[in-house]
This record gives C-alpha cells, structure tokens and sequence, in this order.
C-alpha cells in the first residue's frame, strides 16, 4: 500500500477540486507501534547512545506523551534498560499510554512538575544517574539537534519516493520536526502549524536549527518557511466547537485518514480552510501525517494498543 494517499476535499469548497490536490503522507502507518516523527527523532540518539556505550537510555514526557510512546517501542527491540521520567505524581491507574510503556518494561520515575521542569537539571536525573551507570539522556520529544538530524533524513525518504510537490505541511509542538524537514536540500516550501498557543517565536527556532544542519543558504530556509501559530483553537490539547465539527465532517470524508486530536487535526483545518476560501497559494500539496493517534486515549476514545 502506498503511504501517499489523496484525500477527499469537503463540498463547501466549491472550486477545490480544479484548484488543489491535497495527499497525505501516512507517517501514522510506517511503524506499527512507533507511528509518525518520533521514532525518526529517536534514531540519531540512539546512535549517539551506541557510540557513548551507554547501558541506559531515559528520557522525558507526560502521561499521555506520543514521544514516550514511541520511545517504549523502539526502546523494547534494542539492547538498553529503558527509564522515562513522567511528568507529575503517577496515578494508582495508569493512563493506557503508561501501561504500555511499563508492558515494554519501561521504568517510569514520577517527578513534580516543578522538578520536572529543569530537565536534565532535575532532581530526578540526578537520582537516575546514580543509580544507573552510563546513562544516555534524550530530551523531552525527542528534540535537539539529533532530533531534527532524523527528520532531515525522514524529509529525504519521503522525497526520494515523491517529488512532486509544490508545499509540504506538517504539525509543530517543539518545533524540532519542521526544522529537520525544512533542513533538507530539496524540500519545497513548508508550511508548518504550531499546535501551541502564543509561540511566535519559534519560527526563529525553527530557522535557527535548520541553519545548522542543512546545506542552504539562510536566506533560501526563511523563504520557504511558512509558520502559523494563530491555529491552536484555545491551546494545546483544545478544541474549539469548530474544530470538532471539522473533525467530524474530515472523519466522514476521509474515513481511513484518521487525524490526531493534538496536532494534525489542527492543521488539517487550516490547511483545508484556506482552500475553501480559495487562499491556500499551491496547487499540489503533500500533508505529513506525523502520527499521535495513541494521543485518543487521553481523551477517552477507543484506538488500538501496542
Ligand atoms: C510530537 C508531535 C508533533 C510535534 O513534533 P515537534 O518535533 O515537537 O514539533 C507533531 N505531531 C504529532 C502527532 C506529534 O506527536
């Protein structure tokens, strides 16, 4: 089955289906149990990890994160104890991303928020640290440089299989996706959707990263970097009564394309939206689906387990 899939454009949009040619990539189905950008954001750290020796790899997120998804199931064919620290006090019931993780015998350390929020600072690490020998740390989602490395090489894979494009989209939370993809020589324009509220100031993150890594000019990057931070309905993780009913209509249309309720399903509203209104400044575009559907449990909603 190819990953690129055209979608169904609504009705309401009228002149759509002359004007635009909307496809998905399906990040969402490259790895059964560690779908979309964080398994690409964890392999250079796992390189990183091989080459210090290290015997543990831990690593960061909430209760409900995809990054700790992904981590438990790419952590569990790999020869290294596995520790994540989560954010907050753990629950006597885990959330059903929690209880996979500890299926793949993840380690969970419970820190404060007020902890957790140091980071590698943390109380937490240090005790981690002297418990365990050689322990490599990858930092919350993924990020870092090495995390934008694999991205820029995943922008390399879905090019290679299909050039065609006049704009790729994608969903940001750190930012760190969107740099390693614009990174790469031959990505087209890119149009990234911050699911966060109030963050303008990533696009200069975004760029930054980008600089480091790529080989063009930075002049080229700032050009075909397109951010939006005005589409998080309320912040992150909330909906307004627009973007459910979007959803509902996009789940209708497009049953088999299931979007996540964090991130894709907010770009996919922005992006269909300008092609309703006849905005959108590209005939052929190509929207990576960047995973997170394990995310529907947070909000009660049945989605398979891993
Ligand atoms: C984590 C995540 C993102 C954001 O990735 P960043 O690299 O942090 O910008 C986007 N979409 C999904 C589904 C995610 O899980």
């Amino acid at each position: 089955m190819s990953l690129f899939q055209s979608l169904v454009l609504p009705e309401s949009c009228l002149s759509c289906d002359d004007q635009y040619e909307l496809t998905m990539y399906r990040g969402d189905l490259e790895h059964p149990c560690a779908p979309g950008n964080k398994w690409h954001k964890l392999q250079h750290h796992l390189r990183a990890a091989a080459l210090q020796k290290a015997a543990v790899i831990a690593t960061f997120g909430g209760p409900f994160s995809n990054h700790l998804h992904a981590f438990a199931a790419t952590l569990n064919t790999q020869p290294y104890k596995a520790v994540a620290v989560v954010r907050g006090e753990l629950q006597p019931q885990l959330t059903p991303t929690l209880q996979d993780m500890v299926k793949q015998n993840v380690e969970l350390w419970p820190s404060s928020r007020s902890d957790y929020r140091l980071a590698e600072q943390a109380d937490v690490v240090q005790k981690v640290n002297a418990v365990y020998q050689s322990v490599y740390w990858i930092p919350e989602g993924g990020g870092g440089r090495l995390g934008a490395q694999g991205c820029q090489d995943w922008a390399q894979q879905i090019h290679q299989q299909n050039p065609h494009f006049d704009a790729w989209v994608v969903s940001s939370g750190t930012g760190t996706t969107a740099a390693g993809l614009l990174a790469y020589k031959h990505t087209p324009d890119l149009q990234v959707f911050s699911a966060l509220k109030g963050e303008p100031s990533q696009r200069s993150a975004i760029l930054t990263m980008a600089q480091s890594l790529s080989p063009l000019s930075s002049k080229r990057l700032s050009d075909k970097l397109f951010f939006h931070h005005t589409v998080h309905h309320g912040g992150y993780a909330k909906h307004s009564v627009e973007l459910l009913s979007f959803m509902a209509d996009f789940a209708k249309l497009n049953p088999l394309a299931t979007l996540d309720p964090v991130y894709t399903c907010k770009s996919m509203f922005a992006v269909m939206s300008a092609m309703g209104a006849g905005i959108w400044p590209y005939r052929r575009t190509l929207f990576i689906h960047t995973g997170g559907l394990q995310g529907w449990r947070g909000f009660s909603k049945k989605s398979p387990s891993c």
